[in-house]
C-alpha cells in the first residue's frame, strides 16, 4: 500500500503517486520474469508534501498502465527510507546511543547491524550497574541474582545475546535474521533499558515531588521547573 512512514517529515502518511511510473532497464535488476516500476510519491501531510521514490517488483508487467494501476496499492520500498532514533533520557549516553543506532540499523533493514548493537547494548547496561564478572552470560545472571532485572528480562537477554553471538563470531551464512526478528530483539532491549534505567528514575522523581508536597514547597506552576512536559520520558 501506498502508506508509510515519510522518510522526510517521519509522519506515517498516504503517498499520491505523481505519474509518469518507468520501468527500470533489465540489466539493472537481472531478472528474467519480474519487471521493476517506479514512480515518485508525494507526501499527503500538506506540512511536507516533498517527493519520495516507490517501486516495486510485478511479474510479468510490461505495460505502463498496468504498472500505473498496479503500484499503488503494491508493496513498495521507498526511498529515502525514515531512519528511527528513538531517545532513551535516562539511560547513560553511550548506551543511549547504542541503542538508538540499533533502532536505525533496523529502520534502513540492517538486521544484523541492529542485533549486533543490541548485543552491546545488553553488555553494556550490566557493566553500568556494576557487575564485573567475566562474560556477558555470568553478567546476565548477575542482574537477575541481583533483583535488577526480572527473570523474564534476563531470559530476553540471554536470547539477545544468543543471536548477537552468531553475528559477532560470524556463524551469519545459512538463515540470515529476519527483520521481524531483529525487531523483537530491540523490544526486548528496549525493555531492558526501561527495567533497569528509565522505571527506576522515573520513580525516583515521582517519590521528590511526593517529598516536595509533603514539605509544602511544591511548586505552584503545572510544571516544574526543568521538567518541563518536552522531556520525553516524562513521568
Ligand atoms: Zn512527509
Amino acid at each position: 500500500m501506498a502508506s508509510t512512514d515519510c522518510g522526510w517529515c517521519g509522519v506515517r502518511t498516504h503517498m499520491i503517486m505523481v505519474p509518469p511510473v518507468r520501468e527500470l532497464p533489465r540489466a539493472t535488476w537481472q531478472s528474467r520474469d519480474d519487471n521493476v516500476w517506479m514512480a515518485a510519491f508525494r507526501c499527503s501531510n500538506e506540512k511536507c508534501a516533498r517527493l519520495s521514490v516507490g517501486w516495486a517488483t510485478f511479474y510479468k508487467v510490461t505495460h505502463e498502465s498496468e504498472a500505473q494501476a498496479h503500484l499503488p496499492t503494491a508493496e513498495l520500498q521507498w526511498e529515502p527510507k525514515q531512519i528511527r532514533q528513538p531517545v532513551f533520557p535516562d539511560v547513560p549516553p553511550e548506551i543511549e546511543q547504542a541503542a538508538s543506532e540499533a533502532h536505525a540499523c533496523l529502520s534502513i533493514g540492517a538486521a544484523r547491524g541492529a542485533v549486533a548493537l543490541a548485543r552491546a547494548v545488553v553488555e553494556a547496561t550490566a557493566k553500568a550497574k556494576g557487575v564485573t564478572t567475566h562474560g556477558i552470560v555470568q553478567k546476565i545472571n548477575a542482574l537477575r541474582d541481583n533483583y535488577v532485572i526480572s527473570p523474564l528480562t534476563a531470559e530476553a537477554s540471554h536470547q539477545i545475546r544468543k543471536d548477537g553471538n552468531s553475528i559477532a563470531h560470524g556463524d551469519i551464512g545459512d538463515e540470515p535474521i529476519s527483520q521481524d526478528d531483529a525487531a523483537a530483539i530491540l523490544e526486548f532491549m528496549d525493555a531492558l533499558l526501561d527495567e533497569v534505567f528509565q522505571r527506576p528514575a522515573k520513580l525516583q522523581r515521582l517519590k521528590e515531588r511526593h517529598e516536595e508536597r509533603k514539605q509544602g514547597n511544591a511548586p505552584s506552576g503545572p510544571t516544574a521547573p526543568g521538567r518541563s512536559g518536552a522531556d520525553f520520558g516524562g513521568v
